[in-house]
């Protein structure tokens, strides 16, 4: 009894085997077809592991440099992004701040993000310019603002008085 069970585990571990590398050359037949189809464009540097040329690639988080001769050489070059610095201290934790660029565009940071998290509020808004103008419904002087379709004129007295002067 205890050898029949002995040969079942053994053939079942040859079939699972035998499964997995048909798996895995399918894949590389189809990594492959992918990879032709794109022609990577050679970057003019050689990999530090093997010598071949490397390559832009797209992946699914963006472009990458990564070797030629991939798959037998999986080396992947990891662009360390330089940080922009702001020439500002963070108020909170005095590491540099940085400029980032995120989905609603660029904005400043504290370096030591993670742990610091402060982010300097961008969304403030400019301070109105004075003009030598006066409201003509309040008599407030009236003010350059900058809106989302670019500078307009309005009274200071915003928002009790919503007057614009075009
Ligand atoms: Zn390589
Ligand atoms: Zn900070
Ligand atoms: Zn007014």
């Amino acid at each position: 009894m205890t050898g029949c069970r002995v040969v079942g585990q053994i053939d079942y571990g040859r079939v699972s085997e035998r499964k997995e590398s048909r798996m895995n050359s399918r894949f590389v037949a189809w990594a492959n077809e992918k990879m032709e189809v794109i022609s990577p464009k050679k970057t003019g540097e050689k990999c530090p592991e093997c010598g071949h040329d490397l390559v832009e690639r797209h992946g699914r988080y963006g472009k990458f440099i990564a070797c030629e001769n991939y798959p037998e050489c999986k080396y992947i070059k990891k662009e360390k992004v330089e940080p922009e610095f702001t020439g500002e201290n963070c108020p909170k934790c005095g590491s540099p701040m940085v400029f980032k660029t995120g989905r609603y565009g660029k904005f400043e940071a504290c370096s030591n993000y993670p742990q610091c998290k402060y982010i300097k509020n961008s969304k403030k808004k400019a301070e109105p310019v004075m003009t030598d103008e006066v409201c003509p419904n309040c008599g407030s002087p009236v003010v350059i603002k900058k809106g989302r379709w670019g500078e307009f004129k309005a009274c200071s007295n915003y928002p009790k008085c919503k007057t614009i002067i075009k």
